[in-house]
């Protein structure tokens, strides 16, 4: 078994698409950035990354690149898991949480769910998905931007 954990943040800024976990909510702003910036994929990128001490998604999907602008974290999200099973790994679990302070996001949870384990191929039984506020404190709270975490348990089939 191997575990990993993964942090991202994002600004969010006006005009923007709201993409998170490869759902689209309905929003007037969204997380910058130059892939789509699906800040929760991007934390569940580099939790899968480190439980195998891979490095993390800006090695793998350097900025600089034009080829990532604009891309679609579910399709970085399938390369990523297929390294993870080239390495003779399966997911076991993943648990996410989305911290920001609106707009709120419970209707959209088990489209979320299904998404990830979706582009997984895996049951939605293993995809957790969590949200919070910061009850209005910090950068999330005053809506400057969007962070999420997620912990991940990588199960060797070797
Ligand atoms: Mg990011």
């Amino acid at each position: 078994m191997r575990i990993g954990f993964g942090y991202d943040a994002h600004k969010l800024k006006a005009g923007r698409q709201c993409v998170l976990c490869g759902v689209v909510i309905p929003c007037k702003f969204g997380p910058d950035g130059h892939s789509d910036a699906d800040v929760p994929l991007h934390a569940l990128m580099d939790a899968m990354l480190g439980a195998l001490a891979l490095g993390d998604i800006g090695v793998l999907f350097p900025v600089k690149d034009e080829k990532w602008r604009g891309a679609s974290s579910v399709e970085m999200l399938k390369d990523v898991y297929a390294l993870v099973q080239g390495r003779g790994y399966a997911l076991g679990n993943a648990d996410i949480t989305i911290v920001l302070e609106e707009p709120y996001l419970s209707p959209y949870i088990t489209q979320m769910r299904e998404k990830v384990a979706d582009a997984l191929g895996t049951d939605i039984g293993r995809i957790s998905v969590k949200a919070t506020t910061e009850e209005k404190m910090g950068f999330t709270g005053d809506g400057t931007g969007i962070s999420a975490t997620a912990a991940v348990l990588l199960l060797s089939y070797t």
